[in-house]
């Protein structure tokens, strides 16, 4: 089985762990992969930092721990646009792209009356950024904005989503805090044997993490195998590629 966690979240942001302390964690559960994940708008002045950081970890325990850095960015704008700025993208090994807030222009279809804005935005930022509009490497918590509101694109659209995410180059996370166990969109493509489903735990803490692992099932397991697997290899080609 493999242990892999690529969404964890530092005291560079929103969370309470140094990268130390996530380190030492997932050394203790013998993870292999991690990706340590923070929010960034733009750009942010710490990433060089953080970076400089994470090279040095990688020094001392590369031989047990791979680790790689990220960010997660929020869907902007009607497009799909990110809320990120190239300079923020080259210096990590690889983005989130995440629908946090809902863009202005959406908020005010739905207060004019427009129950149907929210899902239509979802829905039509998603079919962008399987196509890869935007240079993100993984949609994190998919559908959670949806399913925080109760709300759903319906059957015929997830299937026609779901034929989509199975040819796409971009993952999909499966991300035990967004609804457990309720993932629509993640849960069809795991039925559908989706070769392209990673695992993150969105842990903000040492004891998320924890929790997540100790939670985490062999079904939860066995659906991100082939995806963990395969965003690993693809983090370590573009490693070997820098350098
Ligand atoms: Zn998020
Ligand atoms: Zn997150």
């Amino acid at each position: 089985m493999t242990r892999m966690d690529f969404h964890i979240h530092s005291d560079y942001s929103d969370g309470t762990a140094s990268l130390e302390d996530i380190v030492t964690e997932a050394l203790r559960w013998r993870l292999e992969a991690i990706g340590i994940v923070d929010h960034v708008r733009g750009d942010a002045d710490w990433l060089a930092d953080r970076q400089r950081q994470i090279d040095e970890l990688r020094g001392e325990h590369g031989d047990e721990l791979e680790i790689f850095s990220g960010i997660e960015v929020k869907v902007r704008d009607e497009e799909g646009a990110l809320n990120v700025l190239p300079q923020a993208t080259e210096k990590v090994d690889f983005v989130i792209a995440s629908f946090h807030g809902v863009p202005r222009s959406v908020e005010e279809r739905m207060e004019g009356g427009d129950r149907d804005a929210l899902v239509d935005w979802w829905h039509s930022c998603t079919r962008i950024l399987l196509d890869c509009g935007h240079d993100a490497h993984i949609l994190g918590h998919p559908d959670r904005i949806l399913v925080d509101r109760a709300l759903s694109v319906g059957s015929a659209r997830m299937k026609r989503l779901v034929e989509q995410a199975l040819a796409s180059r971009m993952f999909l996370e499966w991300n035990p805090a967004a609804a457990y166990p309720v993932q629509p969109f993640a849960t069809a493509l795991a039925e559908r044997g989706a070769p392209n489903v990673t695992y993150g735990s969105d842990a903000h803490s040492t004891s998320e993490l924890t929790d997540a692992l100790r939670a985490r099932t062999d079904y939860e397991a066995g659906i991100v195998e082939r995806g963990n697997q395969a965003f690993l290899s693809i983090l370590r080609e573009d490693r070997g590629d820098l350098s």
